[in-house]
């Protein structure tokens, strides 16, 4: 069998830069058919992606893991897929009519257009960079001895950088609380926060912009015919409350999940799938008695958290931030952070809702949204816990910590995905080591054995070599070569993804080694 090219000596991911990464898995999106560009003929539509042949199932099998460690693996839980299109007055009473809103703010110079409280918060990103840079290089000035709290406690550069921050934060959380779009223009100013493009100080005033798209439905462009495309899918849960309460029995506390396209009309998108226009939510609304939403609200953290941990992409990756201003619907938030390449993000967010929606729904509907509790025997409007989280940005930090360059060591370079296994749009390639001798008759045997279990692919183009690259870039975890040999033992090799180790088998214990690994219920029963 011919031989594959040596063990993987170093990473060189960690020696790049971070946005030469970036860059580089953006391209290798597109390369290996994960995503593109959106109408990509026409030089493309700005923050609209179209997730190709690769793509389309890494991110149906976040779906499913999401979909079914909620609804399969919660009694309680069940779902729903609510239209798109909803009655116009929904959007009134949610709130989002009068102020689903961002301050945006532009550059007269550059006439490049910001998010007035994105520019603020990347202010202070780095600053608190600044602050962990002096840690890091006091750490290894100071080695075994460093206590890195009396640093923080003590170190002056620290200190000033600290106070500065907690002084912008707490300016802008009374501007932000006070809707105060002056207070917000004066931060940047005095913060002298720069345009990139023209790197000067010349800001227009900060407006506020509604994120709705909207569109007409019916023959007569009338403003009665005015209806919106979803800006978040909670609402299509939220006026379908009763509706499932009733169909399906359900007691409280209980949820309600749901996966579905949004559509937001993003000022600043230009982080590639983190930010789009048109993009897709998976949200659960958790209905609970009043009075119990800060137990259920933590409850809802901590699982979250722990099943993001559970795609194994490092703890360190995650963390919690609160909000700084609440919305007005919520009387606690936070979101789960990511560290993307570009820095921590918000990747989902966790709020008590309080009884906000489904109140707003009673008053513009005149419907009763209300559940009889026979425990207490009264009737109230529950409060919600809602978690909800972007598709596209869990495809985005699966990807980004999947990416990786290997120098390999005879020379040469490998990028291979480290998707986990249970995710990987493809789980097994089977390979005809030539194309002749009943090789590829015999492969075809095992892909007939294959098929029906998990997603495979059949490739005997090229050099076996060249073959293992081909699936190492799309994250394939296993690649099933089939030789002589095994016309007359029945035995193949398997080779592993992240080790490239290989081992000879017999073809019959083929399904048992590969359902042990990509089998979605081992992740579920982790949750347990
Ligand atoms: P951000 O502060 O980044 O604009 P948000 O707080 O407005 O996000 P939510 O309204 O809480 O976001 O939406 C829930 C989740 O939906 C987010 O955590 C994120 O994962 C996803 N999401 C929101 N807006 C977008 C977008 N424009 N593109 C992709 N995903 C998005």
């Amino acid at each position: 069998m011919e031989k594959e090219t040596g063990n993987i000596k170093s990473k060189i991911k960690a020696m790049a830069n971070q946005e030469d990464v970036f860059k580089n898995i953006i391209s290798h999106s597109k390369e290996y058919g994960f995503i593109f560009q959106s109408s990509d003929i026409y030089d493309g539509l700005s923050a609209v992606y179209d997730y190709g042949q690769m793509g389309v199932e890494l991110k149906k099998n976040i779906r499913e893991y999401w979909w079914k460690a909620m609804v399969q693996m919660n009694e309680n839980i069940v779902g729903i897929d609510a239209a798109i299109f909803m009655h116009p007055t929904t959007w009134k009473a949610s709130g989002h009519v009068d102020a689903f809103n961002d301050p945006l703010i532009d550059n007269k110079d550059s006439k490049k257009r910001y998010r007035a409280d994105v520019l603020i918060e990347e202010h202070v990103a780095k600053a608190e960079a600044k602050i962990q840079k002096e840690v890091d290089k006091a750490r290894l000035r100071f080695g075994e001895s460093f206590n890195e709290e009396t640093f923080l406690s003590t170190n002056a550069r620290v200190l000033e950088n600290r106070n500065m921050i907690d002084l912008i934060l707490a300016r802008f959380k009374d501007a932000l609380n006070d809707n105060n779009l002056d207070g917000i223009r004066q931060i940047i100013i005095d913060c002298e926060i720069v345009c990139s493009v023209s790197g000067t100080k010349n800001w227009t005033e900060v407006r506020q912009f509604n994120l709705m798209f909207n569109t007409a439905m019916g023959a007569v462009t009338e403003d009665s015919n005015i209806i919106y495309l979803r800006p978040e899918t909670a609402q299509g849960i939220f006026v379908n409350f009763l509706n499932v309460q009733k169909s399906g029995r359900m007691k409280i506390p209980f949820g309600i999940a749901q996966t579905g396209k949004a559509f937001r009309n993003e000022i600043v998108a230009r982080q590639f799938i983190f930010r789009m226009r048109e993009f897709e939510q998976m949200e659960m609304q958790f209905f609970v008695r009043p009075g119990t939403e800060m137990e259920w609200y933590n409850y809802w953290k901590n699982a979250r958290m722990q099943w993001h941990q559970t795609l194994g992409l490092g703890m360190e990756n995650y963390k919690f931030r609160d909000h700084l201003k609440l919305a007005h619907y919520a009387n606690a938030a936070c979101d789960i952070e990511f560290n993307f390449p570009f820095g921590f993000k918000e990747l989902e967010g966790i709020h008590s809702r309080t009884d906000f929606d489904l109140k707003a729904h009673e008053a513009h509907s005149g419907k009763k949204l209300q559940y009889f509790d026979p425990e207490l025997n009264q009737s109230y409007v529950p409060y919600v816990v809602e978690t909800s989280v972007g598709l596209d940005r869990l495809f985005l930090s699966i990807l980004s910590k999947a990416y990786v360059e290997e120098k390999l060591e005879d020379g040469t370079t490998r990028v291979a995905l480290n998707i986990p296994a249970f995710l990987a749009p493809i789980k097994v390639a089977v390979l005809p080591l030539l194309k002749k001798d009943g090789l590829p008759e015999k492969a075809r045997e095992i892909m007939t054995i294959l098929k029906p279990e998990h997603a495979c692919t059949f490739d005997e183009k090229d050099t076996i070599g060249k073959r293992y690259r081909r699936q190492d870039a799309i994250g394939t975890p296993f690649c099933v070569t089939v030789d002589h040999q095994s016309l007359e033992d029945n035995t193949v090799t398997i080779r592993y993804r992240d080790t490239m180790l290989q081992e000879r088998v017999s073809a019959n214990k083929l399904l048992e080694i590969i359902d042990d690994k990509v089998n979605i219920k081992t992740m579920l029963k982790n949750l347990i």
